[in-house]
């Protein structure tokens, strides 16, 4: 299965208190569409808003009908990146006053009348409560939610079906994601239910993944540093060598991220140098 599926489904119910309805934009960055979940027996809280495709509400409309219900009680944000907090307005447009909350952090820009989430919060729907666990890495203000009831957990972007996370320049931060990554490890998780593609069955046996994936990039680029390769695009060329010229650019990204982290732990060490690259070299322990 391709990572943008034409014929991901629309809509699901992958559980009786967990319903699915798709933000209708598909892409490189985003798959088939960011999930939007719709989450409890009535009044729903729903989990993201999509980038505010005109079709979305439409659909969500639908769908609401479909299972009797009339409108969401609320929405909670996973992050502020457009994809998820996007579909704010047109949602405020056809249902007036509804909630929003998401962790404030750092915000530069957001909609009127957002209400803060903190880490731990409960956010209690109709036979389903949903528990904020703060995940900074992929972004600076990301929550996850648990739902003790399934052992769900709703991850946003800091765990996808079907690719890996992007940590963007700026705002992300990896070692701050592998400690997201190790929270959400502690935590007793069956299925996890990401913001792009299908429902991940092996929840644990994902985020281990992830991170087995993650430590071997690090390896990788260890190495590389350990031999001499000094300049990012010197790295992407050589850890890379199988991915397509056009990804490059992504594969630049997460070699930075990582050399960033390593950088923070003191393992390797950045020379900047005016109008080229940034040569990084080995930090001798001790
Ligand atoms: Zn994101």
């Amino acid at each position: 299965m391709s990572w943008i599926d034409p014929d991901f489904p629309k809509t699901a119910t992958p559980s009786d208190v967990i319903g699915r309805v798709l933000g209708l934009n598909p892409g490189m960055m985003t798959g088939p569409g960011t999930n939007t979940y719709l989450v409890g027996r009535r009044d729903p809280i729903l989990i993201d808003t999509g980038i505010g495709v005109p079709d979305y509400v439409p659909l969500l409309d639908r769908y609401l009908g479909e299972r009797g219900w009339k409108a969401p009680s609320r929405v909670v944000l996973t992050h502020r990146h457009k994809d998820h907090l996007g579909g704010v307005k047109d949602l405020r447009t056809r249902f007036p006053g509804l909630p929003v909350a998401k962790r404030i952090h750092r915000d530069e820009e957001l909609p009127d009348d957002v209400d803060d989430i903190q880490d731990g919060d409960v956010i209690e729907g109709d036979g389903v409560t949903l528990v904020a666990v703060y995940t900074p890495g992929h972004a600076s203000d990301h929550l996850c939610y648990y739902m003790p009831e399934e052992k769900a957990l709703f991850t946003g972007d800091v765990v996808l079906s079907g690719s890996t996370s992007v940590i963007p320049a700026g705002d992300g931060d990896l070692l701050d994601y592998m400690n997201s990554l190790k929270r959400l490890q502690g935590l007793d998780v069956r299925r996890i239910y990401s913001a792009h593609g299908p429902v991940i069955e092996d929840g644990p046996g994902r985020i281990a993944e992830y991170i087995a994936h993650r430590l071997q990039r690090e390896r990788q680029i260890l190495e590389a540093v350990g031999d001499g390769i000094e300049t990012i695009p010197a790295m992407v060329k050589k850890i890379y060598a199988e991915v397509p010229e056009k990804l490059h650019m992504m594969a630049a990204q997460s070699v930075e991220s990582h050399l960033k982290k390593l950088a923070r732990e003191g393992r390797v060490r950045e020379t900047v140098v005016p109008d080229k690259p940034s040569l990084w070299n080995p930090m001798s322990l001790g």
